[in-house]
């Protein structure tokens, strides 16, 4: 599986859209390389984790073919995650040679917003060539040009206004945990995947955490993680066997509150072992 992470950052990005702060100035300063947009994952060219409003910039500033990308899976309906508006784009005159569907996977809250964002503008004949399909915590659902990947939703801590999921992703023998955004995993969850990697006799190969509050501590009822939280999210992984020593991971998700200058993510680095993202960085596993 590839996984490209095409932004890195919280709602508001890293620098954040109207703020002044020293570590938004300084990110500034620092120039693209350090930015943190808006969260959005690429798997394998096709299939999508999340679609923000900086989509388009990342196509733009990492070549990425959208065109291709036909399935897109969508943790929840916060702004961050899932920029309907764009979908009037794919088609009529605004686009040509694209006769694929694209399938976008969410709760009923990402389905409203579709509606609400598109209904003013979208032409019928692009409406046509997207589907949405409303999943529930814990269903599998199948899907890929070869039905190559299953998908299961699982519940997130994260808002009591929507059921928002993470994902576990497979592909053959490989599998992958999309853990953002959420607080530390509800009970549900950890029972759901020990069960799961117990039948499957082999643990997870890949795990992206939450890290919006780098080291500051979240704590138990928080909607985001901090490396603290991270850490002991692993240690019951681990405790349950959902990982183990040939499990990988990766932070995302920062916020401009929580200092996320190079050196901070190096240091994370360091003293954890994570991956730091940065937008368009790619792993392979
Ligand atoms: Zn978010
Ligand atoms: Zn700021
Ligand atoms: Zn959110």
């Amino acid at each position: 599986m590839k996984l490209q992470f095409l932004g890195t950052g919280a709602a508001e990005g890293a620098p954040a859209v109207f703020c002044q702060c020293d570590v938004c100035r300084e990110l500034r300063e620092r120039g693209e390389k350090e930015y943190h947009t808006r969260a959005q994952f690429l798997i394998d060219d096709a299939v999508g984790i999340d679609y923000p409003p900086d989509a388009y910039y990342h196509a733009l500033r990492f070549g990425v073919d959208l065109s291709k990308l036909r399935y897109l899976l969508v943790t929840h309906s916060h702004m961050d995650h899932f920029y309907a508006h764009d979908f009037i784009l794919r088609g009529y005159k605004y686009c040509t040679h694209i006769e694929e569907p694209l399938t976008i996977y969410g709760n009923e809250e990402v389905a409203k917003v579709f509606q609400e964002c598109t209904r003013r503008e979208m032409r019928e004949e692009v409406a046509n060539r997207i589907r949405l399909q409303v999943v529930s915590a814990f269903k599998p659902f199948v899907f890929g040009d070869n039905n190559e990947y299953q998908a299961i939703p699982l519940l997130a801590q994260h808002s009591k206004a929507e059921t928002a999921f993470v994902y576990l992703i497979e592909k053959g023998e490989t599998s992958y945990l999309h853990l953002t955004d959420t607080g530390r995993l509800p009970i549900e969850t950890l029972d759901f995947l020990e069960s799961a990697f117990k039948k499957k006799g082999k643990a997870v190969d890949f795990i992206t955490f939450d890290c919006t509050f780098l080291y500051r501590t979240a704590g138990e009822v928080s909607r985001h993680m901090g490396l603290e939280d991270n850490k002991a999210m692993q240690t019951e992984f681990l405790r349950r066997g959902i990982a183990d020593k040939h499990t990988k991971y990766a932070i995302t998700h920062y916020s401009h509150n929580n200092n996320p200058l190079l050196e901070t993510l190096k240091k994370a680095e360091e003293e954890y072992g994570y991956l730091p993202t940065f937008d368009g960085t790619t792993v392979q596993f």
